[in-house]
């Protein structure tokens, strides 16, 4: 008979126990002591089953051996010598994929300056001050956005609306309207919207924050961490720092708005890159809920660039706030480190990526004249749009887009064990690296790979320690569109 090899997979230890990520089918598999037995054997060398229950018979009774490797069989582990695995066919998203998420930039504005920033900064892709796109949506056009997205919802009963800008809150009016408009439309449909919007906090008054509050609109905040990191980069355009303005906004925000969780979302650069202190800071002092991270969108020769040391010292920190996370969710306590938990979600469904997030498919960005670009990064961009909430969705470009940026088209990535949850990692990163949304993010694989690792091991832990805390992420979703950052 022909001889047994392994298969594709990432193993890792928790609580003692080992545990294989299969690639194939993006599932953690636990190994008893004859699973690892076996799996060790044939990391030394491929060999027949006959030879292989043999050689450890021993140690178990040949039956187990005989059963294991079957299963192991099964859930692809291990293969047959010569027997190639089968690749799994280029699943395309069906046609007419609802729309999940229509991130609407109501302003292209800002009374904000931030250094880093990918709509003003030195690595912009739209002309945001001189280019041809108004710099408020109008209520018309705010509208048609509305109407656009609940007939490109299909059947979903959810929409999810998100206010982007600029600084969202300079187009107030329009927002209100929006908000109204979609309530009343969507009640006409039977569908629901939920809406949350991303803001610099610095126009919170206690009117908006009311508002907000009475029409659960989710909020995240754009905010650095404590003063010295936030007046780094976040900057009025005289140059001085927000942080005295939007830390007495925030708190109030957060004392006044109690219908929805808040969360804030940190840039992360190589100066401002102390995650723990960041964490605390906004976590305990200001009270934020949650808190997201994501190192800064940059080309590499920008000041402000993570260089390699940089990624290595943000892993670090993360592991040490996710075992945190961890001792904290053993016990059924709220811990606000998101991150850890949007990729144990991931991990729990199963979730195998086509496409690093669902821009140009559940998630749409539209910008200030109603054009629809892949997602709100490149809404205004005239190289990655889609449509406009008027025509619809030009079908033959997404498709094509969608062809393009395919999984199995990404050779670099196609020996990866992380691919099934980065997948390439964000079209708009990859487009300020190497000027194509298509490329992967090869810059910072071994960051996404230590992070994978760190989260498989939480989970992991978890699956032993306290299965029942996984159980919130029963609900299998594919093609997910989540990611506004
Ligand atoms: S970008 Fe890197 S980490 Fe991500 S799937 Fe590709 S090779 Fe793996
Ligand atoms: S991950 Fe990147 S491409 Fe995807 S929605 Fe977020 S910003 Fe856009």
């Amino acid at each position: 008979m022909s001889a047994l090899a392994l298969g594709e997979f990432h193993p890792f230890r928790s609580a003692g126990r080992d545990f294989l990520y299969l690639v194939p089918s993006a599932a953690v598999f636990e190994l008893d002591e004859a699973a690892s037995a076996i799996v060790d054997r044939l990391r030394e060398s491929s060999t027949g089953t006959g030879e292989l229950v043999a050689e450890l018979s021993a140690r178990f009774p040949a039956a187990e051996l005989q059963e294991t490797v079957g299963e192991l069989l099964r859930v692809r582990a291990i293969s047959v010598e010569g027997v190639p695995d089968e690749p799994p066919p280029r699943q395309m998203p069906p046609e007419n994929f609802p729309l999940t998420t229509m991130v609407l930039n109501v302003t292209n504005q800002c009374n904000l300056s931030c250094t880093y920033c990918y709509e003003y900064g030195e690595d912009k892709i739209v002309d945001t001050e001189n280019g041809r796109k108004p710099k408020f949506m109008s209520e018309q056009t705010a509208r048609e956005s509305v109407d656009f997205m609940l007939r490109e919802s299909g059947e979903n009963r959810m929409a999810h609306l998100t206010f982007f800008g600029g600084e969202t809150l300079l187009n107030l009016p329009v927002l209100r309207f929006a908000i109204a408009y979609a309530r009343e439309r969507a009640a006409a449909m039977g569908k629901e919207v939920d809406f949350s919007l991303t803001t610099n906090g610095t126009l919170l008054r206690p009117e908006v924050i009311d508002f907000l509050t009475e029409n659960r609109v989710g909020v995240t905040i754009s905010i650095d961490g404590p003063k010295e990191m936030q007046d780094q980069f976040r900057v009025f355009h005289n140059g001085t720092g927000s942080y005295d303005v939007i830390a007495p906004k925030i708190r109030e925000l957060l004392r006044r708005h109690q219908t929805r969780p808040i969360g804030a979302r940190v840039t992360l650069t190589s100066h401002t890159l102390d995650v723990r202190k960041i964490f605390q800071h906004l976590t305990e002092e200001i009270g934020f809920w949650e808190v997201g991270f994501a190192p800064v969108t940059t080309s590499p020769n920008r000041k402000y660039a993570i260089a390699e040391e940089g990624f290595d010292d943000m892993l670090e920190q993360f592991r040490s706030l996710a075992d945190e996370f961890l001792e904290f969710a053993v016990e059924n306590r709220h811990h606000g480190f998101s991150n850890v938990k949007d990729t144990l979600e991931e991990i729990h469904k199963g979730v195998s990526k086509a496409y690093p997030c669902g821009a140009g498919l559940g998630l749409m960005g539209v910008s200030t004249d109603g054009d629809v670009a892949l997602c709100h990064r490149f809404a205004g961009s005239d190289a990655h749009k889609l449509g406009t909430v008027r025509s619809g969705i030009d079908r033959l470009v997404q498709i094509g887009y969608l062809e393009k940026h395919h999984i199995a088209d990404k050779t670099d990535c196609s020996q990866c064990w992380a691919r099934p949850l980065c997948s390439g990692g964000c079209y708009h990163e990859a487009y300020t690296r190497y000027g194509e949304t298509a490329h992967p993010n090869l810059h910072y694989c071994e960051w996404i790979r230590g992070w994978t690792d760190t989260c498989l091991r939480i989970y992991g832990e978890l699956a032993v320690r306290n299965p029942r805390y996984l159980e919130q992420f029963e609900e299998k979703v594919a093609y997910e569109a989540s990611q506004v950052n």
